[in-house]
């Protein structure tokens, strides 16, 4: 039995100040949830003080993004050490880093690679634009996407992994894909190319999350479906009532 696991990507909102009240609101609801794997996923100058409020808490921590290098001139990048520090998890591959900054399979098997290095547990993002979709080209691309973001990978390494399905007609649009489109997508897309991949025992053991306009109403139906494993939540993880009730629905899985 795969463990639930929800994940919120504040992506680049909140103060410090405002970071600190979101935690202390959500910590209470969150803790009241032990059987989902729970993680929060701020920007990078708030991880220090979130790693502080969230020790023992069973509450985990993630970084949005790192660079594959270990240290070294690379001027605004932030290396898989410094972020192992504070986190458990980084998201990797998220479809904005893909629009805006460039990244493509090749940076994110680097990044993958560089972040099971020193034990993080990567999020592994992939997801088809509107155009693709409308053109038939999911499968082809969510595939390619997941067999070179995680090229080169043992097994054993397959296995730490969690992947995020988020197509990106979904992401902050506030229409999610249905419950059915998902776990099609997940099933017979992302786990049966992780089956090639890593054999079929390592793939049933692997979360995937479904992120796209993931909302309070919308979780319980998306988390009834056999292969979708949790959420990696945008939007809705900045508002805390919203964000446990999803934490909630998973449990309820
Ligand atoms: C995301 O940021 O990964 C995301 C899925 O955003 P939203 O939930 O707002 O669609």
């Amino acid at each position: 039995m795969r463990k639930p696991f929800v994940a919120g990507n504040w992506k680049m909102n909140k103060t410090g100040e405002e970071a600190r009240l979101l935690v202390s609101e959500l910590l209470p609801e969150l803790q009241a949830v032990p059987s989902v794997e729970i993680a929060l996923c701020p920007p990078f100058p708030y991880l220090m003080q979130l790693a502080n409020m969230l020790t023992g808490s069973g509450v985990g921590l993630g970084a949005q993004n790192l660079h594959w290098e270990a240290s070294g001139a690379f001027t605004g990048e932030v290396a898989p050490k410094m972020v192992a520090e504070f986190c458990q998890y980084v998201i990797i591959g998220h479809s904005e880093r893909r629009a805006y900054f460039g990244e493509t399979d090749e940076t994110v098997n680097k990044k993958v690679k560089a972040a099971l290095s020193v034990g993080l547990t990567p999020i592994v993002c992939v997801g088809e634009t509107l155009s693709e979709n409308e053109a038939g080209l999911t499968a082809a691309v969510v595939t390619t996407q997941v067999r070179g973001g995680l090229d080169g990978l043992s097994a054993a390494e397959g296995a730490k992994l969690v992947i995020a399905y988020e197509p990106v007609w979904a992401i902050g649009t506030g229409r999610a894909a249905t419950s059915e489109q998902a776990q099609a997508v997940h099933a017979n897309i992302v786990r049966k190319t992780l089956a090639d991949l890593f054999g079929v025992e390592t793939a049933q053991s692997i979360r995937i999350q479904y992120g796209g306009s993931v909302n309070a109403k919308n979780a319980a139906e998306l988390f009834g479906m056999g292969d979708i494993d949790g959420a990696l939540v945008g939007g809705a993880s900045l508002k805390p009532a919203d964000f446990a009730a999803i934490v909630k629905a998973a449990a309820g899985r």
